[in-house]
């Protein structure tokens, strides 16, 4: 059996993290998990590429993801599906994009397995915030500019109103600049404008804004602006889901030659 595998009384269930989306960057152990899975859970931001090179001609894939079917499938299903898959013995992988307890409920099926009895082994990825700063040339920390990175969803907001966002962005702009931290956004693209407007109340509206959609893939697009220009400038530059928003000085040193020039607000 595969070390990245953990077995329970019938089959074995691994959580693995598929990465941002080029298959290079997937670890050594989420290929072997690939590569000996009898049946596949596979979100949405996972490249066809990578079943496509390492899943087994007969394993079972199944797609979960919205992308897959008509809507997202339901986690409650996902979960019996990968106990039922377990229990009748299979070696099942459950891929997700990025790694699996960055903002992927993965800690959730972890939970719900362990309460069916099953252990689940979890296998890194890099996640996309990771890979879409690393992709600008730029880096996350930096001894003059960043002493630390916040990882945080946007998502909360899409379709809420701002009394119902759990996140305090005030309060979180506030701390990034007193603090000097590098804010990564996930799922954030929907609720730009709102973010824009909070995140003003305690960061200057020159702080240095990019944002990445597709980060490591062949259709990676990024636009760089200012934290004032947040909203305005993912509309001109056409950039949708799914994207990493990243605001601090860390991009400060961004050389324009890396972004269009027509996107790039801040010099260095
Ligand atoms: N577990 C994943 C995140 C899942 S949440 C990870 O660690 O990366 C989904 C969000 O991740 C998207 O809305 C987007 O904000 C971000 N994302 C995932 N893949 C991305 C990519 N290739 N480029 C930019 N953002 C991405």
């Amino acid at each position: 059996m595969n070390k990245a595998t953990s077995s329970s009384a019938a089959g074995s269930c691994t959580l693995v993290g598929a990465g941002p989306g080029d298959p290079e960057l997937l670890t050594l152990k989420a290929v072997k998990a690939i590569q000996a899975a009898t049946v596949l859970l596979v979100d949405d931001l996972v490249s066809e590429s990578i079943l496509a090179s390492y899943a087994r001609p007969d394993a079972r894939i199944v797609h979960v993801g919205k992308r897959g079917g008509c809507k997202s499938t339901p986690q409650a299903f996902i979960e019996r599906l990968m106990i039922t898959a377990v229990r009748e013995g299979e070696t099942v992988v459950r891929l997700k994009g990025g790694d699996p307890f960055i903002f992927g409920r993965g800690g959730e099926e972890v939970e719900h397995l362990r309460e069916a009895g099953i252990e689940c082994t979890v296998v890194n990825g890099i996640t996309a915030g990771l890979a879409a700063v690393t992709s600008l040339g730029v880096p996350l920390t930096h001894r003059d500019h960043a002493q630390g990175v916040v990882f945080v969803t946007g998502h909360a907001r899409t379709g809420a109103g701002a009394a119902e966002d759990p996140t305090d962005w005030r309060a979180l702009a506030a701390t990034a600049h007193s603090a000097r931290l590098t804010l990564v956004i996930y799922m954030g693209v929907a609720g730009a404008g709102h973010i824009e407007r909070e995140l003003l109340h305690g960061l200057p509206g020159d702080t240095p804004v990019a944002v990445v959609q597709h980060a490591s893939l062949p259709n990676q697009r990024q636009v760089a602006t200012t934290l004032d220009r947040l909203q305005a400038g993912i509309a001109e530059a056409g950039i949708a889901s799914p994207a990493v928003i990243v605001v601090g000085d860390v991009l400060r040193g961004l050389a324009a030659a890396v972004l269009p020039a027509d996107g790039n607000r801040f010099g260095t």
